[in-house]
C-alpha cells in the first residue's frame, strides 16, 4: 500500500548554520545569581575563551573564573556547565553560566559574549523555537512551555504540565497514527483490485472513522476547559447604577480599583483585576451601570461594553440595591450562570431581608447572596457561592487531564473533525482518502508537523527572552 508518508513522517529537519545565542535567563533587576544560557556552534569556544581552560566535563558544575577577552580582568567567579548537544534543551552545544547577580558584573559578560564573531542576543523564544527546530518539542510542547512560564495558580501549572511532559502531544499522535492506518486502508482500495481487499474492509474503516470522531467530538465538547484555566474565568459584576458595584469590586479584589460615588454613571469603562480564589484564576470586572437611558454617548458606549461583557463571561454577579424595589427589566437579566447579589445589608432589617428573599425564590430565582459592600459583612459567604459555582460548572476543569488550551488547537481539530465527518460508505475511497488527507494536515497543524514556518511565527510570538 503506498501511502504518501514522507512528509507526514518528519518535520521538515532544520540543521541550519545559525548564530549562537544568549539570554540571561533570570528576570532583570537585583538577584543573588543570574544565569546566562549559551546555545550554538560557539558555545564550546566561549568556555575556552572565557575560562583559558580546557573544556570541562559535561553536565558538571565548575567553579571558575571568567576573564575579560581585552585585557583579562576578572568578570567574575562562575559556575559554569557544559552540556553537549543534542542531550540539551535546544539539541544543540549549550552552555550556562551562573554569575553574581548584578547588573554590572551582567553587564560585563554580555560585553564580553559579543564581542566573539558570530555570538548574539536571543530572541523573545528563540531558545524553545531551536528546540522545536531540532525535534526536541512539538508546537504543543512549546505552548505548554509557555504557560508554565506564566502560570499563576496551580490549576494554570497543572494544565501547562501536561502540555510540556507531552501528554496532549501523545493524543494527537494517537490520532494521527490512525488516521495513516485509516488513509492507508483507502489507498489500499485505491490501489488494488476489489477482490483482493479482504471483505468488510471498507465497512470496517467507516466504523472506525466514526469512532474518532466521536472521540474528537468529546474533546472539543469539553466546555473550552483549558481556555478557562489558561485565561482565567470571567466574572463580570452588574446592575444599575448606584447599587454598589464598584464598592463590591473593591471588596473582593481587596484594593480601590474602582471609584466608589453617590453620582451615577462614575464606571463608564470595564474594570478589571485579576484575583486568585483558591486556585482558581478569575478575572473580575466592573462595567458601567445599565441605564435605560444614557446621558451622552460616553455612557451610552458604556452600556454597550457591559452588555457585551454579560454576554460573553462565565459568571455575572448581578447587584441590587436591597433598599429599593425590584425592576422587572432587571431581573430579566437572570440566567444560568447568575448570583444575584442583594447589596446594603447593613441598611436592612432581618423582615426585609427575609422579604426580599421570599419574593425572589417565588419568583424562581434562588442563587442569591445578601452583603453589605459598604462594610464588607457577606462577602466570604459570596465568594464560598462563587467557588461552589465554579467548581459544580467547570467540573472537568479540576479533573487534570490535558486539554486543548487555545483557539488555535480548538480551530484545527474542528477541521480535522469536519473533514473526517465528511467520509461515508456511499463515497468512492479517492474521495474518502482526500478528506482524511485533509483531516491530518489539520490535526498536524496543531502539533506543527505542517506548515512549519507560516505557523512559527505565531507559535513563538509571545514568548520572552531567554526561553
Ligand atoms: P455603583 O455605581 O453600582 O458602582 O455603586 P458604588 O459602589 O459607586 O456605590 C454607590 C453608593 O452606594 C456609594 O455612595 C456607596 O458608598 C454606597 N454603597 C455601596 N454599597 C453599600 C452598602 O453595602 N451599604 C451602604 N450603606 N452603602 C453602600
Amino acid at each position: 500500500m503506498i501511502v504518501k508518508q514522507k512528509k507526514m513522517d518528519k518535520r521538515i529537519n532544520y540543521k541550519l548554520n545559525l548564530d549562537t545565542i544568549f539570554a540571561s535567563a533570570s528576570s532583570m533587576g537585583l538577584s543573588a545569581i543570574k544565569t546566562v544560557r549559551i546555545s550554538g556552534n560557539e558555545a564550546k569556544k566561549i568556555f575556552k575563551i572565557l575560562t583559558k581552560k580546557k573544556l570541562s566535563k559535561a553536565r558538571y558544575s565548575n567553579l571558575i573564573n571568567l576573564y575579560d577577552i581585552k585585557n583579562s580582568s576578572l568578570i567574575d567567579k562562575a559556575i559554569v556547565v557544559w552540556f553537549p548537544s543534542p542531550k540539551t534543551y535546544t539539541g544543540e552545544d549549550m552552555l550556562e553560566i551562573n554569575i553574581h547577580g548584578g547588573s554590572s558584573v551582567l553587564e560585563h559578560l554580555i560585553e564580553n559574549l559579543l564581542l566573539i564573531k558570530n555570538v548574539r542576543e536571543a530572541n523573545p523564544g528563540e531558545f524553545t523555537k531551536r528546540a522545536f527546530r531540532n525535534n526536541k518539542i512539538d508546537f504543543l510542547e512549546a505552548e505548554g512551555i509557555m504557560d508554565l512560564i506564566n502560570a499563576e495558580t496551580k490549576y494554570q501549572k497543572s494544565l501547562a504540565m501536561h502540555q510540556v511532559s507531552g501528554e496532549l502531544s501523545t493524543i494527537f499522535k494517537k490520532w494521527n497514527k490512525k488516521l495513516l492506518k485509516l488513509l492507508a486502508h483507502f489507498e489500499g482500495q485505491i490501489d488494488f483490485p476489489e477482490d483482493e481487499v479482504p471483505k468488510n474492509t471498507h465497512e470496517k474503516v467507516i466504523s472506525q472513522v466514526s469512532d474518532l470522531i466521536k472521540e474528537i467530538e468529546f474533546f472539543l465538547s469539553e466546555n473550552k476547559r483549558g481556555d478557562v484555566i489558561r485565561h482565567g474565568i470571567e466574572i463580570a459584576i452588574i446592575g444599575k447604577p448606584n447599587v454598589g458595584k464598584s464598592s463590591l469590586i473593591n471588596q473582593i479584589a481587596k484594593k480601590d480599583i474602582s471609584i466608589v460615588s453617590k453620582t451615577s454613571g462614575t464606571t463608564r469603562d470595564i474594570i478589571e483585576t485579576k484575583i486568585n480564589l483558591s486556585n482558581i484564576p478569575i478575572i473580575i470586572s466592573d462595567t458601567a451601570g445599565l441605564k435605560k437611558r444614557p446621558k451622552n454617548n460616553v455612557e451610552k458606549e458604556g452600556v454597550v461594553r457591559s452588555k457585551r461583557k454579560i454576554k460573553n463571561c462565565n459568571l455575572k454577579l448581578l447587584v441590587m440595591d436591597g433598599t429599593k424595589n425590584f425592576e422587572k427589566d432587571i431581573l430579566k437579566l437572570v440566567c444560568n450562570k447568575t448570583i444575584i447579589v442583594l447589596n446594603k445589608k447593613d441598611l436592612l432589617s432581618d423582615k426585609n431581608i427575609v422579604n426580599k428573599i421570599k419574593y425572589l425564590n417565588e419568583n424562581n430565582l434562588n442563587q442569591i447572596s445578601v452583603i453589605s459592600a459598604k462594610n464588607g459583612s457577606g462577602i466570604n459567604t459570596l465568594l464560598n457561592e462563587i467557588e461552589k459555582y465554579i467548581k459544580y460548572k467547570y467540573k472537568n476543569v479540576f479533573f487534570g487531564e490535558p486539554s486543548l488550551t487555545r483557539t488555535r488547537h480548538r480551530a484545527y481539530l474542528r477541521k480535522c473533525f469536519i473533514n473526517l465527518k465528511k467520509i461515508n460508505n456511499n463515497k468512492n475511497p479517492e474521495l474518502n482518502a482526500e478528506d482524511l488527507r485533509l483531516s491530518l494536515n489539520a490535526l498536524g497543524n496543531v502539533t506543527g508537523e505542517y506548515e512549519v514556518e507560516k505557523m512559527l511565527d505565531i507559535v513563538f510570538k509571545d514568548f520572552c527572552i531567554g526561553k
